[in-house]
């Protein structure tokens, strides 16, 4: 068994922190929190490193990186800031989408401009009444010759308001038969006639920014269409395993982040004439932070071995995802309390830390939903 990286994996760990360090420092970061605002360049310097390339493969000009290399990736950025991560994320895993189940032209024209970050992919599953239960959507598309006349909203469109941002927009195309066949994925730019984004107002994530987007008899040309008409279901459930192994390794940098600070924070901090960290409980908490993240962390490189064999895993991404989020939202929390007063100041970090964190048990599936699907394929599928 091996659990180590390869000599490239480490050079490429070593290259996206040295460009983390030199592009988004602390301070930057903190502003544009503050400000809800994104930065541009920032992603302009993930493009021109390559990030961007390298989940696809060589034959359309990607850099033909493993799953593994991916989540190497992810989880350095998130160990910066998880909230900007999901603008890189989303382009990722709705591109993959693109290179799954689009046609050889869609790939030409679409993968080239995702690597060259002249535009962002973002997801657009969920609706005011379509949450967990994906099937209730009800934005709808309905043909016009060579065009799809779209009508409907979407709710928490992550980065779906950035510049140049195109919406990965699941819509219903047959409303007479099961949904899972009446289904369909358009592709369609945020500032397209019709397409109006409200940015909302959110406890965290503020950078990439959470949406609402409203759909009023837009044209989207059926060569935006990917995957053929009714196959929307496919196109989602090969892009929620990766979107999924994505957040695993997402929560998982951005959980040691959390770590990492409370234990600088509990060497430093003195009371009663010694650091917080020489007290037990608190010692002990630190500990405990690790652990559960160490094994999440074990969970999340399994899940993405597997990916990168092209073996089923399913199950081990689903674990991997539920384990992270729910380790990751704890661990903020545990940070917050070591820090005690200051774990709340907008002044120190943490309190980011925790807003960004607090999401990772909703979005991509909430716990419960990951849970039921795991129970599911332990033969408890519930009725
Ligand atoms: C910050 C953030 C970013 C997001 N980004 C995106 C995005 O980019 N694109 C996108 O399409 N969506 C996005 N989402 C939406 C996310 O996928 C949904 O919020 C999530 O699927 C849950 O849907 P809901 O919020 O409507 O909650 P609901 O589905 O209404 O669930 C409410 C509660 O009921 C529970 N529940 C529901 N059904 C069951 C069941 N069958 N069994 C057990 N418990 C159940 C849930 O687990 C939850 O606790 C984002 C959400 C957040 C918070």
């Amino acid at each position: 068994m091996e659990f180590g990286f390869t000599e490239e994996q480490d050079l490429l760990r070593e290259s996206v922190i040295k460009l983390m360090e030199r592009h988004a420092p602390p301070e930057l970061i903190r502003q544009h929190d503050r400000e809800r605002s994104f930065p541009e360049d920032l992603y302009k310097a993930w493009v021109d490193a390559g990030l961007l390339r390298l989940a696809f493969p060589e034959q359309y000009g990607g850099l033909g990186g493993s799953a593994i290399d991916l989540s190497i990736v992810v989880y350095e950025l998130s160990r910066v800031s998880a909230d900007l991560t999901m603008a890189f994320a989303g382009s990722i895993f709705c591109g993959l989408n693109v290179w799954r189940m689009g046609n050889e032209e869609q790939k030409a024209y679409w993968l080239p401009k995702v690597m060259d970050g002249e535009v962002k992919l973002a997801i657009g599953i969920s609706e005011p009444a379509a949450g967990s239960d994906v099937g209730a959507l009800k934005t709808k598309a309905e043909r016009e010759g060579d065009h799809y006349l779209v009508n409907g909203q979407k709710l928490w469109t992550t980065a779906a308001g950035l510049k140049n941002s195109v919406i990965s927009t699941y819509v219903r195309t047959d409303r007479n038969v099961h949904y899972r066949k009446g289904m369909s994925l358009l592709l369609i730019d945020n500032d397209m006639p019709g397409v109006t984004v409200r940015k909302l107002d959110m406890l965290g994530r503020r950078c990439a920014g959470t949406n609402e987007v409203f759909l009023q008899d837009v044209r989207v040309h059926e060569s935006r269409l990917i995957g053929g008409e009714n196959r929307g279901w496919d196109c989602l459930m090969a892009g929620l395993q990766s979107e999924r192994a994505t957040s695993a390794a997402s929560s998982c940098g951005a959980a040691q982040a959390i770590v990492d600070l409370a234990v600088s924070y509990a060497r430093e901090r003195q009371q009663f004439g010694q650091p917080i960290g020489s007290f037990q409980s608190i010692g002990h908490m630190l500990a405990d932070m690790q652990m559960a993240l160490d094994a999440a962390c074990l969970m999340m490189w399994r899940a993405a071995w597997l990916v990168s064999q092209n073996k089923d895993a399913l199950r081990e991404i689903t674990m991997a995802k539920l384990f992270a989020a729910e380790t990751y939202v704890n661990v903020a929390n545990q940070g917050v309390q070591i820090m005690g007063g200051y774990g709340l100041n907008a002044e120190y970090d943490m309190q980011r830390y925790y807003r960004d964190a607090r999401s990772a048990t909703i979005a991509a599936g909430t716990s419960e939903m990951q849970r039921n699907l795991i129970a599911g394929l332990m033969g408890l599928k519930a009725k």
